[in-house]
């Protein structure tokens, strides 16, 4: 690339004149705008028709007494849109942030050297380099380079490829699907054809997730069953009392379904959700779509590339074997497109050129007099590399790529053609990949002559094998796919630790019917020689075997796998933009080791979700059973106040308040537990559902409990004395208080887990408040509550210990993890 590009100065002066190179951001809607659209429920207007029936009944009397319960439920209106404003606000400025760490870069040439930096700071003028796999910031000419093609279909609809000979136009938003080159930017930003951000990786995909969506059905389900249940409520109500009573008919039902609604659920999956998403990005993995977050943490396959994922991608030449050197350096140094002075490629070819240079080799004197003329670029599904040169006034090719791809273009006796190609597996099976060198006259794709081979180390990362054990002890088999040649894939396998090796070949798969293949891919764990069609078919056949695959790519040709994966994995410093636009999560540091931490953070996810779900409806469960059969009891023993209304177990008001303040801190409190010993369990079944068979045991034995305790101490204690406010004080303290210590065995917790101290502190403030309800007088009357002696509150203590008792209990027995018939130690 020996064309100038703009000098730094003159590069800062356009974008100040030209104004950075992105699309303006939509603005995100008014706050005011998000707190009115919280109240659209239909859970929510039949909360406004009860406050309104109140207010109303209210002016009816003549301002006799203060409509309470109106004015409480719409504190817990306000309160509740609040809240969910702010959630909304949250989690998205969370996900806004994670942006910022993936826009995009170019290489531009700035004061004659080969730059990287942000898409955003390019301007008319500047000289960029493409390759296949980019999406282009800009629009531009294309002034260099050869091969180049693009798909428009951004742009056009029509998704052929489009062939860019030098001197054509190239579109912005467009994508480069072949060859390399140079461009000259010619409109950035709004004047380009098309900015990039609307179909780039700057946009986190957000939609809801399918968990948020089967918790919407849930909701709506449980609304449909509590409305049904308050109007049942209603026409009992009025039948036994008349219609004399209504107002307090209504607000009863309607504080019944308050309280057994779970108005909190949305906003405190979203929370979890995006703090989690956070919390992946602080590790290094960025999700992309957040109905990854759930696929991710029942992850039961990975299938990792190996070059740069497993190993570092530094790579160095250990040795070159050929009869003749200075040919087989000519073929390194021009069958090549890195950028030496710039440290610009991929760094195998990098690693050549340094080589050749370290050899003596001139490159750009190499460059100068071996002017390019024509190339085939390399490509993973034929794996080799022609360029075509004008050489002494006339055409000649020189080619790397993988010895088997080479050797059957080249002419070679069968004995030689032996002894080189068992040269390169021994080579290989040390760990070393091996390229093959070739030259040819003319432009031809065969009929090549040997020059020899190359062979390069690439370190394996040091963090993988810990990495790779923490998989196996998840049940999460790990396999490797790689281009490389078998022996190289299985030398790396075991310097990685890997376990029970056993290696297939793509062109083996290739041999192989749907039920061999399936038979095939549960025994090996590395796939050699493959190319992206094999890494498709393997992605569709574990799936069929029912596992839940998380696969990597970087390839222009990787994106049907990655798409097909349930977690498409693309990497963030290498690999291609197309990769990574159609990948569930970006790895920013490419490591291997980052998936499983993204997969452990996805178990956490999901864990706690399912721990507030248990820990909300437990209690929903609880006081309906509760208010429902008392309010039977009382009817049908004839339990009347002194005004001759139906003696219910808990008021409006009273059930408001604990399900207002006792939900709330504790649920979203939950959303910050860490356990560090997710890992040592297997994946949860896919099939599972979010209510598993251990969550809805939970909810019925500890809710029935706590339903039939309240009902107990309901009949017993009138009984041995209590008048109707102490008992309806003690149930309601009962009630409230034994919500809140059951938040701790609803974790189900059959593992280790980080002291949470917000839960702490939320249980502790919530037991706190309750407390003063009864010791501070106004809220007592308020509440219509009664003060309680010593020996009531010893009852009150011994019942909330049984409850935290029983649910602990419950929590134990119920929870053996659920496990897979085949995990990873039975496969090996
Ligand atoms: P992976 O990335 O899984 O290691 P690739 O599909 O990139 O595998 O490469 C497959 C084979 O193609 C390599 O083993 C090597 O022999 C050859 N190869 C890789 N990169 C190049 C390149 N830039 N030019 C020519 N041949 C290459
Ligand atoms: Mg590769």
């Amino acid at each position: 690339m020996n064309i100038a590009g703009l000098s730094q100065h003159e590069a800062e002066r356009l974008l100040r004149e030209y104004g950075p190179n992105e699309m303006p951001e939509p603005k995100p809607d008014p706050v005011w705008l998000r707190f009115l659209r919280q109240f659209r429920s239909p859970l929510i207007y039949m909360l406004f028709f009860a406050v309104a029936f109140d207010v109303g009944d209210w002016f009816y009397d003549r301002f006799e007494g203060w409509p309470v319960e109106g004015a409480m439920i719409a504190a817990v209106l306000l309160l509740n849109a609040v809240l969910g404003t702010l959630q909304e606000v949250r989690s998205e400025e969370a996900l806004a942030q994670l942006r910022t760490l993936t826009a995009p870069f170019a290489w531009a040439v700035r004061g004659g050297r080969l730059v990287r930096v942000p898409g955003r700071t390019l301007v008319p003028g500047d000289l960029v380099r493409i390759e296949a796999g980019e999406r282009l910031g800009a629009d531009g000419q294309l002034v260099g380079g050869g091969g180049v093609m693009t798909d428009e279909s951004v742009l056009t609809g029509e998704s052929v490829p489009v062939d860019k000979p030098v001197g054509a136009e190239l579109h912005s938003g467009t994508l480069v699907l072949r060859g390399k080159g140079a461009f000259r930017v010619s409109r950035t930003g709004q004047r380009s054809s098309m900015g990039r951000i609307a179909t780039s990786l700057e946009t986190i995909v957000r939609e809801r997730t399918p968990l948020e969506r089967r918790l919407d059905v849930l909701g709506r389900q449980i609304a449909h069953c509590i409305g049904w249940l308050a109007v049942l409520l209603i026409a009992l109500g009025l039948l036994t009392e008349g219609l004399g009573r209504l107002d307090e008919v209504v607000m009863f039902a309607v504080a019944l379904a308050v309280a057994a609604i779970p108005e909190g659920m949305p906003a405190v999956v979203t929370l979890t959700l995006a703090l989690g998403v956070q919390r992946m990005a602080k590790r290094n993995a960025l999700v992309r779509r957040l109905a990854a977050v759930e696929s991710l943490g029942s992850v039961t396959v990975i299938a990792t590339d190996k070059t740069g994922t497993l190993t570092e991608n530094r790579m160095f030449v250990r040795e070159v074997v050929a009869s003749d050197e200075p040919a087989a350096l000519t073929a390194m140094v021009l069958a090549n497109d890195a950028d030496l002075a710039a440290r610009v490629g991929d760094p195998l070819e990098i690693a050549l050129l340094e080589h050749a240079q370290a050899r003596g080799v001139d490159l750009a004197a190499k460059h100068r007099a071996h002017p390019r003329r024509g190339e085939r670029p390399f490509d993973s599904a034929w794996q080799y590399m022609r360029v075509t040169v004008s050489e002494e006034g006339r055409l000649a090719s020189y080619v790397k790529g993988a010895p088997e791809a080479v050797l059957a273009r080249c002419e070679l006796a069968p004995d030689a053609r032996e002894t080189w190609s068992s040269r390169a597996a021994q080579a290989a099976s040390g760990g070393l990949r091996v390229l093959a060198l070739a030259r040819a006259e003319g432009s031809a794709d065969e009929g090549w002559a040997w020059l020899g081979l190359a062979t390069l180390w690439d370190p394996p990362r040091a963090e993988v094998p810990s990495a790779l054990r923490e998989a196996e002890r998840a049940g999460v088999r790990v396999l490797m796919v790689t281009g490389d040649h078998p022996a190289t894939a299985r030398a790396i396998a075991e310097a990685i630790g890997m376990h029970g090796i056993e290696v297939v070949t793509g062109a083996e798969l290739d041999g192989l019917s749907e039920e061999a293949l399936r038979a095939r891919v549960r025994e090996a764990n590395v796939f050699a020689r493959v190319g992206p069609d094999h890494k498709l078919r393997l992605v569709e056949v574990l799936q069929a075997d029912g596992e839940i695959v998380a696969m990597t790519g970087d390839g222009v040709n990787d994106s049907p796998a990655l798409k097909r994966a349930d977690v498409g994995v693309a990497m963030g410093q290498r690999g291609s933009d197309v990769a990574r636009e159609v990948a569930d999560l970006v790895l920013l540091d490419d490591d291997f080791a980052t998936i499983v931490g993204a997969v452990e953070e996805g178990r956490g996810i999901y864990e706690n979700i399912q721990s507030f779900i248990r820990f909300t409806f437990s209690t929903n469960v609880a006081l309906i059973a509760l208010v429902v059969t008392g309010a039977a009891v009382a009817y049908a023993t004839g339990l009347r106040d002194t005004t001759g209304l139906l003696l219910v177990p808990l008021t409006a008001l009273q059930l408001l308040w604990i399900n207002f303040l006792g939900d709330g801190p504790p649920a979203l409190a939950l959303a910050l537990d860490r356990s560090p010993g997710l890992m040592d369990r297997p994946p949860r079944p896919p099939q599972s559902g979010l209510l598993d068979v251990p969550s809805k045991w939970f909810i019925f034995v500890t809710g029935a409990f706590k339903g039939a305790l309240g009902i107990a101490l309901l009949i017993v204690l009138p009984v041995v004395g209590y008048a109707a406010a102490a008992t309806r004080t003690m149930l309601f303290l009962y009630e409230s208080v034994g919500k809140l210590v059951s938040v701790y065995p609803s974790r189900l917790a059959a593992h280790r887990r980080r002291i949470n101290f917000v839960l702490h502190g939320a249980v502790a403030a919530g037991v706190l408040l309750q407390v003063l309800t009864v010791v501070v007088p106004g809220l007592r009357t308020f509440l219509e509550l009664s003060a309680l002696g010593a020996p009531s509150i010893l009852v009150l203590a011994l019942c909330v210990f049984t409850t935290w008792a029983v649910a602990a209990v419950t929590a134990r027995v119920i929870h053996s993890p659920p496990r897979r018939e085949c995990t990873a130690q039975t496969r090996h």
